[in-house]
């Protein structure tokens, strides 16, 4: 159990990456730059350290010069995790430095970060650019501990997670030391009293001195997470600074993006430049868009038919170049935009369309598909199997046309379709050929495949 509500806290705890979550709809997470979760903190009166955000590595030396401390943090604003222990793809190490506050080294430090790529173990091997630094003011930390909020399924509420292993990785601690994790569920009326967080603080091996201020913060912390909507606060280190204060010392914010209505002052913290260019197109169609290393691009339906497409794409040798489910009720326009999205990905040389129309109707999809293919100029083949709700219909709007749309009726010969023209338009992207498709006459059998006309 305990692993289980720690697994959802790490999962959601990735600092920037969106987790797809529902069937028939695309469900996102905001994440916020640490230094505007600490200003977000600071309005609730968590002990944060004194910071300034900086653009440039002049900003920040400005920044430093209004610290009064000897030593300032310079930390790379990316929404990703493990930032210390990141690499910039200048080759400069580290996404978190503590330095002495000394003019020209505020500088150097500031410019082998800003306007580099920070590769952490969140970020995959492009990492993700580092627009803005925050100028910190060291703080003497004797001690580090976890401390997360979040909402737990079963427990089906809130959740408050502690550890004494704090500062680093929590997986290896959830994998080495369970039983330094502890945990309590919230009563969501109750709210979490002075009580209970004190007894969590010594419980977590707070010191008896801190626990006061601990659970201070735990409340605060508590309150913040209820009505801001978040679904996690991460604060790691939650840090011993002093003989009895803690400090939050990292912050981590998720929110429900379903609360995007009640919290526009959160939501206007959103940095598309941290997030994945294709998935921040697809969030505004609102579309679920997973893009994996394959070739094959896949438009479907429902995420379980989005599963059974990728499995027999496999069965017959091929590989899916994405997940992308357009929902139960896609317009023509998202088919459009999904369109769009699968053949932005140079990787794509087929795209497998396959609807079940239920509420969904088969020529709403027809439609959408022949409008993209008019419009994006494609050069892959594109091979479509609609069943369900007016289906007749959406297979004469695409016969007529004029287009060079491949139908088929059945699910395993389309895949395999698929399967095979991809691999031809491989051939000829290798031979720097270019190749376009057209349904051949299928009198007698259905195991042909088409006749690729080279020009
Ligand atoms: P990340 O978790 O992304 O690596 P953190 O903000 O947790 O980044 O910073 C990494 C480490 O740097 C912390 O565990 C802590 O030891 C140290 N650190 C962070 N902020 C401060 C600060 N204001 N003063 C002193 N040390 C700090
Ligand atoms: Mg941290």
């Amino acid at each position: 159990m305990l692993s289980r509500v720690l697994g959802q806290g790490l999962r959601l705890g990735a600092r920037g990456s969106p987790a797809l979550t529902s069937l028939g709809g695309a469900r996102r997470l905001l994440n916020i730059h640490e230094a505007d979760s600490q200003e977000l903190m600071k309005s609730y009166g968590l002990n944060v350290a004194r910071g300034a955000k900086a653009k440039s590595p002049e900003e920040a030396v400005t920044a430093a010069k209004s610290m009064s401390t000897s030593k300032v943090v310079l930390k790379a604003q990316v929404l990703a995790g493990g930032r210390g222990k990141g690499v910039f793809d200048n080759g400069f190490s580290g996404g978190v430095h503590v330095l002495d506050n000394d003019e020209s080294k505020v500088r150097e430090i500031a410019s082998q970060m800003i306007g580099h790529n920070l590769i952490t173990k969140q970020t995959g091997k492009e990492g993700r650019p580092c627009n803005m630094i925050q100028v910190v003011e060291a703080v003497n930390v004797q001690k580090e501990f976890y401390l997360a909020l979040l909402l737990d399924r079963a427990a089906m509420g809130p959740v408050m997670i502690g550890s004494s292993q704090g500062g680093m990785d929590i997986e290896a601690v959830a994998a080495e030391n369970p039983d330094a994790i502890v945990k309590l569920p919230i009563d969501i009326d109750g709210g979490l009293s002075m009580e209970a967080a004190t007894n969590f603080a010594r419980q977590m091996g707070i010191p008896d001195s801190c626990v006061d201020s601990a659970a201070d913060q735990m409340v605060k912390l508590y309150q913040l997470f209820l009505e801001r909507d978040c679904s996690l606060v991460e604060i790691n280190p939650f840090a011993q600074v002093g003989p009895s204060e803690v400090m939050c010392l990292d912050a981590k914010l998720n929110f429900d993006d379903n609360a995007e209505f009640r919290q526009s002052g959160v939501f206007e913290k959103r940095d598309t430049t941290q997030e994945n260019k294709a998935d921040v197109e697809a969030a505004k169609f609102d579309l679920n868009y997973i893009q994996l290393d394959g070739n094959i691009g896949c438009l479907v339906n429902g995420a379980g038919l989005a599963m059974a497409t990728m499995d027999i794409i496999q069965l017959h040798g091929g590989s899916p170049a994405n997940f992308l489910d357009v929902g139960g009720g896609a317009t023509a326009r998202q088919v459009t935009e999904a369109f769009k999205l699968i053949t932005q990905d140079p990787n794509v040389s087929a795209i497998l369309v396959n609807i079940f129309g239920g509420i969904m109707r088969c020529d709403v999809i027809a439609e959408g598909i022949i409008h993209a293919a008019s419009d994006l100029d494609l050069s892959v083949p594109i091979i479509v199997r609609l069943q369900g709700t007016n289906r007749e219909e959406a297979k004469e709007m695409i016969a007529n046309s004029g287009l060079d749309i491949i139908s088929s009726d059945e699910l395993d010969d389309a895949a395999f379709r698929a399967v095979q023209l991809s691999k031809i338009v491989e051939l000829a992207r290798q031979a720097h050929v270019h190749v376009t498709f057209r349904e051949a006459e299928r009198p007698h059998h259905d195991d042909d495949v088409m006749t690729p006309y080279f020009t």
